[in-house]
């Protein structure tokens, strides 16, 4: 008997007969012997229309009443999965996130999952219950309701995977895997049989939402099985043990399974649309100056991303371009704004049409002109490229909105990663 956690995203909850289509599957991993927990999303636009009620009952509105109020989504969706597995004569029960509890921190509306009480869960599963647990939530310190940050219901379920020391934990959403970009985009993107801790980590990052950035460094953390497979099929899919999904592996892993020339260069690529760009020009070009702009931002907790530094002026100043998260571009400006005197700037301009398109894969370790083939690529389609970040395994370019789908397709193929089509 094993013991597996499985996943349903917000389109896979969307609705009753969907959550009967969920809770059919349920009962057949149960009919399989596997002791399951179940963590479940907000139906699909549930959590944004939430958030709309917060934005406009107050558009300073108080995190830890927000929280109370999006983390409703997935206390119906709990309890409707529980209803519809009861009726198919399976056994469950909810647990709310107080309710286990799951301890978080207390960074309303981002909180981070500390520990998870497992004894009612242990007790419920060893009662041959299903557990049903609504994703995104926890409670902090003084049993306060808190969220997880948006997309935070993959992060429940890995933890939820790490506490009950589950074999696998299984993400059903609407594609069969993961690709190598968002088959929305490129129609010949394909599915990845495995992926790494470290590769689906960068690429979460760096836009690739199919699993939440934290839910992907806790999996490597706690050394979760991971797999990322399709609701959206009959009953005559294969179980989720054949692993039809896609798999986050180590990359020992990997390695082993894979031999080396059959490895591509890049695994991945991934945009992300929700950066905005500022530039400073005309900055002193003296030690120190960096810092005045950089040390105001990081104490409004505003997390910069890529930046540029350019060549010095004859008349000892400097530009400096940067991207923050769009979120955050209006604080960012008062911020620069107020700061403007000691910073000593002379003029700010920020742009938010831009898009940071990524390529991803470890193989690039070991080889050069990864960079270069993206450069040339973009180049050669009048791309202009606005700003660039590189690590081990990973580069970003910064271009105009317009050429995002463009970008991605182009590089796509030039990194070989299309899908043959049949003639
Ligand atoms: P859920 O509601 O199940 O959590 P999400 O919408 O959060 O689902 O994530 C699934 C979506 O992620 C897919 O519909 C797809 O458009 C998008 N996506 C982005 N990049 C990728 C990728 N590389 N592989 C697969 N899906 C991707
Ligand atoms: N319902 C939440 C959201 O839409 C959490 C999740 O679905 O992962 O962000
Ligand atoms: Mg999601």
């Amino acid at each position: 008997m094993a013991r597996i956690v499985m996943k349903f995203g917000g389109t896979s909850m969307a609705g009753i007969e969907r959550i009967r289509a969920v809770a059919a599957r349920v009962k057949r991993e149960v009919e399989a012997g596997n002791q399951v927990a179940v963590v479940v999303s907000a139906m699909a636009g549930e959590t944004d229309r939430l958030v709309g009620f917060c934005r406009e009952a107050s558009s300073l509105y108080d995190p830890r009443e927000y929280d109370v109020v999006v983390s409703s989504g997935e206390q119906v969706t709990s309890g409707l999965l529980a209803i519809a597995l009861q009726a198919i004569g399976v056994p469950a029960r909810s647990w709310l996130g107080w309710q286990l509890p799951i301890h978080t921190s207390d960074a309303f509306s981002r909180a981070r999952i500390g520990t998870i009480d497992t004894a009612a869960l242990d007790e419920s599963l060893m009662r041959g219950e299903v557990a049903v647990i609504p994703g995104f939530q926890g409670v902090a310190d003084g049993d306060r309701i808190t969220t997880l940050g948006r997309g935070g219901s993959d992060t429940s379920a890995v933890a939820v995977a790490a506490a009950m020391k589950a074999e696998r934990c299984d993400i059903y959403t609407d594609v069969d895997g993961v690709y190598t970009t968002d088959p929305r985009i490129v129609p010949r993107a394909r599915k990845l049989a495995r992926v790494t801790y470290e590769e689906m980590l960068e690429l979460a990052s760096v836009g690739a939402k199919v699993l939440q950035t934290r839910s992907v460094g806790l999996a490597m953390k706690e050394q979760v099985r991971v797999q990322v497979l399709s609701s959206f099929t009959g009953e005559d899919a294969p179980m989720a043990d054949t692993l039809p999904g896609t798999m986050i592996v180590g990359e020992n892993e990997l390695w082993e399974e894979i031999a080396d020339v059959e490895r591509q260069l890049i695994t991945g690529i991934a945009h992300d649309k929700n950066e905005a760009k500022i530039t400073l020009a005309s900055v002193p070009d003296k030690p120190g100056a960096v810092a005045s702009i950089f040390a105001p931002l990081a104490d409004a907790g505003i997390n910069v991303d890529m930046i540029v530094q350019n060549v010095a002026h004859s008349t000892g100043s400097t530009d400096v371009t940067f991207t923050v998260p769009a979120a955050d571009l209006p604080r960012s400006l008062d911020v620069l704004g107020q700061a403007k005197a000691t910073i000593g700037y002379e003029k700010l301009v920020h742009d938010t049409r831009v898009a940071k398109i990524s390529v991803v894969g470890v193989g690039m370790r070991s080889h050069a002109g990864v960079a270069s083939t993206m450069f040339t690529t973009l180049g050669e389609r009048g791309i202009n490229i606005q700003a660039i970040t590189t690590s081990e395994i990973k580069v970003s370019v910064l271009i105009e909105e317009d050429y995002t789908e463009l970008a991605v397709r182009v590089l796509h193929t030039a990194y070989g990663l299309d899908a043959e089509v049949a003639a």
